[in-house]
């Protein structure tokens, strides 16, 4: 059955690849965005399509559509962007789950927040389990982004006690792919880029950090999934892969894959920079029957290929 589905932030790295599976899948999509971190090539391929439509959107302000169901992605997601305007990051958050809340609210349509790993912050349990609250500093650099979501779920979650909303809470850890930004300093990103230019490629820290890296095709499938199962299970779920790698280790295989001459520097770890981030899937492997399937080679292959592209080396 079509669906019409509103996805915010659909102009995003995530939301543009979930737009086009739904739209694959037969369903009419909405796709809201402010264009802030979102841009207008990662859609433009689906611009012919009739039943896609695009809206310049910013979700700090209420939206008045009639939609079957909602995914609430809309949020820069990267720390250089996430910082660069940090209230109004909160603001992204919050207001704009409240707006959305309420849209689902009005229309009776299902929504699904795109939370984050970052809720977590610098985690004392390891692999990190939903039911862990956290250490995350309320007040440090990361804290717009990190409490901004928190806050976001704690939304989610009264809204579906008080108001019955039919709701479902990703907890997205590291994820790349095709699409990601050159320039938002994500650490998949930024090796790419740098390893292709024959820049020197920079290690925050010592690279002992670890990082799970999920490729983009698996999350935005368990993405689906979460959205299709039944009325009351809510999440929270977290979601990626829980194969863990060592920045280092990634830097040296970045450097291998595309052959590059790049030297490998060191730079100060950021502040808050968390030691450690590996997501338990448990959950999501017993209520979606879900699990990546994409090993780190071939995914940072195919966001090799795509870079190579887009800066014609
Ligand atoms: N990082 C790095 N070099 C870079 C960019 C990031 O060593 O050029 C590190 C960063 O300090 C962090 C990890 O890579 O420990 C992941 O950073 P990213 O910004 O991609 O995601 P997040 O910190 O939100 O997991």
């Amino acid at each position: 059955m079509r669906k019409r589905i509103l996805v915010t932030g659909g102009s995003g790295f995530l939301g543009s690849h979930l737009c086009e599976r739904l739209l694959a899948q037969g369903h009419e999509v909405l796709c809201a965005d402010n264009f802030y971190t979102g841009r207008k090539e990662n859609i433009v391929h689906l611009l012919a399509d009739p039943y896609f439509e695009v809206l310049r959107h910013d979700i700090t302000f209420p939206l008045y559509v009639e939609v079957d169901e909602i995914y609430n992605l809309a949020c820069p997601a990267s720390p250089i962007h996430y910082q660069f305007d940090p209230v109004q990051t909160t603001k992204t958050s919050v207001h704009g789950a409240i707006n959305m809340l309420g849209l689902a609210k009005r229309v009776k349509a299902r929504i699904l927040q795109a939370s984050t790993s970052e809720v977590y912050g610098d985690p004392t349990v390891h692999p990190q389990t939903e039911d862990y609250w956290g250490n995350v500093n309320p007040h440090g650099l990361r804290a717009c982004y990190d409490e901004g979501k928190r806050c976001a779920e704690t939304l989610f979650f009264d809204y579906h006690r008080q108001h019955g909303l039919d709701i479902k809470v990703a907890r997205i850890f590291n994820t790349f792919g095709p699409r990601m930004a050159a320039n938002d300093g994500r650490v998949v990103s930024n090796f790419i880029v740098q390893a292709l230019r024959g820049e020197p490629i920079t290690v925050y820290g010592d690279g002992s950090q670890t990082r799970s890296f999920c490729y983009v095709d698996d999350l935005i499938e368990a993405l689906i999934r979460f959205m299709g199962t039944e009325k009351g299970f809510t999440g929270p779920m977290n979601l990626g892969n829980p194969t863990e790698f060592t920045i280092l280790d990634l830097a040296q295989r970045v450097v291998e894959l595309t052959g590059a001459k790049s030297k490998i520097i060191y730079l100060p770890l950021p502040e808050n920079d968390p030691m450690q981030r590996r997501p338990d899937i448990s959950l999501a492997r017993k209520t979606l029957d879900w699990e990546p399937k994409i090993p780190l080679e071939q995914g940072l292959a195919e966001t090799v290929e795509y870079f190579r592209k887009m800066l014609g080396s």
